[in-house]
């Protein structure tokens, strides 16, 4: 088949190149230059796992085209939309003029029988919207939305093998085309739903909001562990055992971030309250804050662990991402830590294996040290903010001996205590007793 993928960013570019796997023949559209001459050169222009090869082959198949000019998606028969869908600048609800502007700019280009397939993450009710926009201009094209849900770290293969299809469609002819475009997951079976474009729209959100609620509520056990002596990482372990509760998910720490789920939920709540039902998911508000009460938790326990303030002090944060395997700064929990650290006057050293030339975009003012030796030495204060393998894997003798302090917070639970306990350091996790 002839795809078109308009937006490569985290979402298509993984997306283009995966289609390409699929047997398809694919162009891939962005407004933004820089990152389609890198695309076109085969060059990722961000950190992805697994989309180096898949875009090297794709490119040298001969079958993947890259271009500024969306009337280069003429020729396709099935365009998916993956541009971003951001939070607006004033508010809480989904920015959709990207959405909007993609859809505009294709109309002229669609022909009888195409069909375009959105994969943004967008309010309940934009698919209807825009398939009644498309409908107006009368060429014959169709509309469906079939929402994404790929992992950052984890996206090419979420993409090539997915969990579930979703297909929000109003024709069976659409549904027809999708599994054409799936055929080979959908052979190696993938479950795949077929349903309405509002339930499609809503699986997503709610999909996200129910993860958001699973993080959030073991971080507020944590805080109740917390004030009680009670370890929060041995009581996810027992609630997960529950199968009906499951054990992913249950981590306590410093909170979830990036460019989805923060924004999806705010966006949700947003759309809830257009709809006279923000009361339904008036509880999405208190995930959100329970969420950001964490960042605000890491730091004041900084300036705790440093005996009051954090003024002149070296500390040294692990990770800028929002999570690993990635250089998405999006939102970042970490990023934020390390920018209120810096605010209070604590000279901040942040290091990332990924993520320090999009965390140095965003926030000049923070020194950043990719050298993690170099970065640990002489430090006052550790904190381990983003769960890397080198994070994880450190060995505390080593490090103890480089830092001018053993004093590490462990934001995200991934340390064992009693090992750092034993080599001399100040231990504290999130939720954990103390000990010390
Ligand atoms: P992104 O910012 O990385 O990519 C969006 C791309 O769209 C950018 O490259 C931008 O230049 C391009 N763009 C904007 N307007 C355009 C236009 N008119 N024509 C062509 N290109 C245009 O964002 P992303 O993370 O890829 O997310 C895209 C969408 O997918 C969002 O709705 C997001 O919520 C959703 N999503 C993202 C993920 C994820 O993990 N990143 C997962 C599932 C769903």
């Amino acid at each position: 088949m002839r795809i078109s993928v308009i937006g490569c960013g985290y979402l298509g570019a993984v997306h283009a190149s995966a289609m390409v796997e699929l047997g398809h023949d694919v162009v891939g559209v962005d407004v933004d230059g820089a990152k389609i001459a890198q695309l076109a050169a085969a060059k990722p222009p961000f950190f992805e796992p697994g989309l180096p090869e898949i875009l090297t082959s794709a490119s040298a198949s001969g079958r993947l085209r890259f271009s500024t000019d969306i009337a280069d998606a003429a020729d396709a028969t099935v365009h998916f939309v993956a541009v971003g869908t951001p939070q607006t600048r004033d508010g809480r609800a989904a920015d959709l003029s990207y959405v909007d502007a993609a859809i505009e700019g294709l109309l002229p280009f669609l022909k009888p029988g195409d069909l375009v397939v959105g994969k943004s993450t967008v309010p309940v009710g934009t698919a209807a919207r825009l398939a009644s926009v498309i409908a107006g201009r009368g060429n014959g094209a169709t509309l469906a939305w079939n929402p994404e849900f790929l992992r950052e770290g984890y996206a090419v293969r979420d993409t090539i093998e997915p969990d579930r299809l979703v297909y929000g469609v109003a024709d069976e002819r659409a549904a027809a085309v999708l599994d054409e475009v799936y055929a080979a997951a959908l052979a190696a079976g993938t479950p795949r739903i077929v349903t309405d474009y509002a339930t499609a729209e809503l699986v997503k959100v709610s999909a996200n909001a129910f993860l958001a609620t699973k993080i959030s509520f073991i971080n507020a056990m944590a805080e109740i562990a917390e004030a009680t002596g009670a370890d929060v990482t041995q009581l996810a372990d027992a609630l997960g055992h529950d199968t009906r509760i499951g054990r992913r998910f249950l981590n306590a720490g410093v909170g979830f971030g990036g460019g989805c789920l923060p924004k999806d939920i705010r966006a949700f709540t947003a759309r809830a309250e257009e709809l006279g039902r923000g009361e339904s998911v008036v509880f999405l508000k208190e995930v959100d804050a329970i969420n950001l009460r964490q960042r605000q938790r890491v730091v004041d326990r900084a300036i705790e662990a440093l005996g009051g303030s954090v003024h002149g002090r070296k500390i040294v944060v692990l990770g800028v991402t929002f999570k690993p395997e990635s250089d998405d700064v999006r939102d970042s929990p970490a990023l934020d830590v390390a920018v209120q650290l810096k605010g209070l006057g604590a000279d901040v050293v942040a290091t990332d294996p990924q993520g320090i030339e999009n965390a140095r975009l965003r926030h000049p003012q923070l020194s950043y040290e990719p050298d993690l030796d170099l970065a640990l030495r002489d430090a006052d204060l550790v904190v381990l903010v983003t769960e890397w393998r080198p994070y994880r894997d450190l060995d505390p003798v080593r490090v103890g001996a480089s830092v001018r302090a053993r004093t590490i917070i462990d934001a995200r639970n991934v340390l064992d205590p009693e090992t750092w306990r034993a080599a001399g350091w100040h231990y504290r996790g999130m939720g954990r007793a103390s000990g010390a």
